[in-house]
């Protein structure tokens, strides 16, 4: 694990930005709802992760930090 990745669910809007940016596409939308009607962005496999940040980059709402290990 290089990285780890925190979604605010509070903040995400499931454009799915992020989805697609994720070069080992470990993210995906959430069963759930967040308290605006929408499915939160998770992460699937952390130890995946490379900590490249595109996902940070890209997110138009600034619901995600990634903080390098
Ligand atoms: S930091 Fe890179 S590899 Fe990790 S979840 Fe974000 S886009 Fe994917
Ligand atoms: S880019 Fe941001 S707002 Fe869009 S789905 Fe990903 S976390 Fe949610």
């Amino acid at each position: 694990m290089k990285a780890k990745v925190h979604i605010i669910e509070s903040l995400c809007k499931e454009c799915g930005y992020c989805i697609g940016a994720c070069p080992k596409k470990i993210l995906e939308p959430a069963p759930y709802y967040n308290q605006n009607g929408f499915h939160p962005v998770r992460i699937t496999n952390m130890e995946e992760c490379t900590g490249c940040s595109l996902c940070y980059q890209i997110c138009p709402e600034i619901a995600i930090e990634v903080q390098k290990t």
